[in-house]
């Protein structure tokens, strides 16, 4: 079995490789603005709101669902993410189908997004919590399945230690659903405390997770 999962994994680093271009250590390009929403250089109204401005930080959420359909779940939360407030959705990793950590219920599918925001980053987490609770999230415990969890793995280079917010985020470099999505996205991302985020997926081997 844990040849296998090495095998997956091995396949699925290639597709990451091959869709960057096999340069980890360069960020991907970022997309044009979508018409519309966001002015060249990052100012401009929305509705008559400011969106980004310019020195926003980035973040990185992770998103995960597997009850209910998850893969709707996930695509709501994307467009719920692109509504919060001085907030643009830069990039956005494709899906992974990973086992669920402790093999309480059905399998999860993950995926994590780039944002751009000009919120503080509990400002961040209460927007995240805002967008769980309204699919429908009720917690009980931790691992439990749900229809939708939101995590923030990194805001900038900030690192924080508190019960409300840990950043990075405190499982970030034990989980193939985390690790891999985001190496699709930010293959040069170099995480505080922990190193390039290439480095940290050969420990990953052993965990099964498919790219759809
Ligand atoms: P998990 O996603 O680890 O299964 P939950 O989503 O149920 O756990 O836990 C969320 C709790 O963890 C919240 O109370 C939140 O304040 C706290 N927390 C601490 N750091 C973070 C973070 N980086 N991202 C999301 N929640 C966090
Ligand atoms: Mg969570």
């Amino acid at each position: 079995a844990a040849r296998r999962a090495g095998a997956r994994l091995r396949r699925i680093a290639g597709w990451i490789a091959r869709r960057v271009g096999g340069r980890a250590g360069e960020e991907a390009p970022t997309p044009a603005p979508q018409a519309g929403r966001h002015c060249a250089g990052g100012r401009g109204f929305v509705a008559g709101r400011l969106t980004v401005t310019v020195g926003a930080a980035k973040a990185y959420v992770g998103l995960g669902a597997n009850l209910g359909d998850p893969e709707a779940a996930l695509g709501s939360a994307i467009v719920a993410l692109r509504g919060i407030d001085a907030t643009e959705v830069v990039r956005c990793s494709g899906l992974y189908r990973s086992a669920s950590i402790g093999a309480e219920g059905p399998d999860y599918l993950n995926a994590v997004a780039e944002l751009r925001t000009s919120l503080a980053p509990l400002a961040l987490l209460a927007e995240l919590q805002r967008i769980e609770a309204a699919h429908g999230r009720v917690r009980s415990h931790r691992n439990a399945p749900r229809t939708l969890d939101l995590d923030l793995l990194l805001y900038a280079d900030k690192c924080s230690a508190t019960n409300a917010l840990t950043l990075p985020h405190p499982r970030l470099h034990e989980r193939a659903f985390v690790l891999l999505p985001l190496a699709e996205i930010a293959p040069g991302l170099v995480i505080p405390g922990l190193g390039a985020v290439v480095d940290l997926l050969p420990a990953m081997a052993g965990q099964r997770i498919d790219k759809l």
